[in-house]
């Protein structure tokens, strides 16, 4: 089934299969048929479609463990209009202030900067305080009500893929790159790792952060959500991402896993094992309740379900205190030019700066 596949990360072809989901399966974590039947239905539609087959398979790479959808195929703006009738952005998050401490140690003077996914610009406001002012600020960001809030605090937003034709204009514009929660959706990796390194100046830094693998692992293993196709696309290693970069000039110069916090844990564990119960039982109890109109009731009937499982719950979160130090939600890389690097002779020529019209010379 997944003798052409190669892994998009390091380029291997050594894989291993994890599991597979069928589309149904995959409409149902996001809307369940029993809550709105109609939203369920064209939803697995297009995920049928964008896959082009009934199912997908979960593959791992051997060699450097990036785990990815076979098709690796990204959800488009149709899936996420379906998927997403609530978009709720984060605020803090430890990725934030750490990213704010790597940017204290390498500091440039004037940064201009570009976060991908800004949402509302929670951590764009951070940067105030660290001296970069907000017309050196852009936002990628879709959303229209996000980008008015954005507009109205003075940063420059551009609602298109980096990769996309606009962005040529762009080489070499930043500092800093900000990915937060972003590229695990993301497929067509390699133009994206070239698109960064074009977009950055010498010398800056990008930052990504991405859901941490082993926490993925932990919430499959014990009867939580699964980390669906085509909502995320890659489970991202420390490895893949080293892997990823040094075939695109760049290399990883920092990794970290989010040093495990609590309460964060233990409210995603309760709500994401309900909800795991409600795809599984779709007409037991918990599916039932989650199936009736949003309101005070049904959160508070909710939060009855999921607390009369807690006891259900207590083997796994044993577990997880054992493995402690590699739980946390995120994993955060930082990521530079590599000044050593020369693009492969037959690919220079895809290489955007190669398609920018010619200088003449004074
Ligand atoms: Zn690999």
């Amino acid at each position: 089934m997944n003798a052409d596949a190669v892994c998009p990360a390091c380029a291997k072809a050594d894989l291993q299969s994890q599991f597979s989901v069928s589309a149904s399966q995959a409409a149902q974590s996001i809307v369940l048929p029993t809550a709105d039947r109609d939203r369920n239905q064209r939803l697995e539609a297009h995920i049928r479609f964008l896959w082009g087959a009934d199912r997908c398979e979960i593959l791992k790479c051997r060699n450097c463990g990036f785990g990815f959808s076979h098709p690796f195929v990204a959800g488009d703006a149709d899936f996420y209009n379906l998927a997403n009738s609530d978009v709720s952005y984060p605020q803090a998050k430890w990725e934030f202030t750490r990213t704010i401490e790597a940017l204290r140690r390498s500091r440039r003077n004037n940064a201009s900067v570009l976060e991908v996914g800004a949402g509302d610009g929670f951590f764009l406001d951070m940067l105030g305080a660290e001296s970069i002012e907000a017309r050196n600020i852009t936002a990628v960001e879709y959303n229209t009500k996000s980008i008015r809030n954005l507009e109205s605090r003075g940063y420059r937003t551009i609602a298109s893929d980096i990769r996309d034709k606009q962005f040529d204009a762009y080489q070499s514009a930043f500092d800093f790159i900000f990915l937060f929660q972003v590229v695990e959706h993301m497929s067509g990796l390699d133009d994206l790792f070239d698109r960064l390194r074009y977009l950055l100046k010498s010398g800056g830094s990008v930052f990504i952060a991405v859901p941490n693998p082993r926490r993925i692992e932990y919430q499959e293993a014990n009867d939580s959500v699964l980390d669906m196709p085509p909502n995320h696309v890659g489970r991202w290693t420390p490895q893949a991402f080293s892997e990823l970069s040094a075939r695109h000039g760049m290399r990883v110069v920092a990794s970290e896993i989010e040093p495990i916090d609590w309460v964060e844990f233990l409210e995603h564990d309760i709500s994401y094992s309900h909800i795991r119960r409600t795809q599984l039982k779709p007409d037991g109890i918990p599916a039932r309740i989650r199936s009736l109109p949003r309101g005070k009731f049904r959160r508070l009937a909710e939060a009855a379900a999921a607390v009369a499982y807690i006891p259900a719950r207590l083997g796994a979160w044993a577990s997880a205190y054992r493995d402690r130090r590699n739980m946390g939600g995120s994993l955060w890389v930082q990521l530079e030019r590599d000044p050593a690097y020369l693009p492969p002779a037959s690919s220079r020529q895809d290489h955007p700066s190669a398609s920018a019209p010619p200088v003449t010379a004074i």
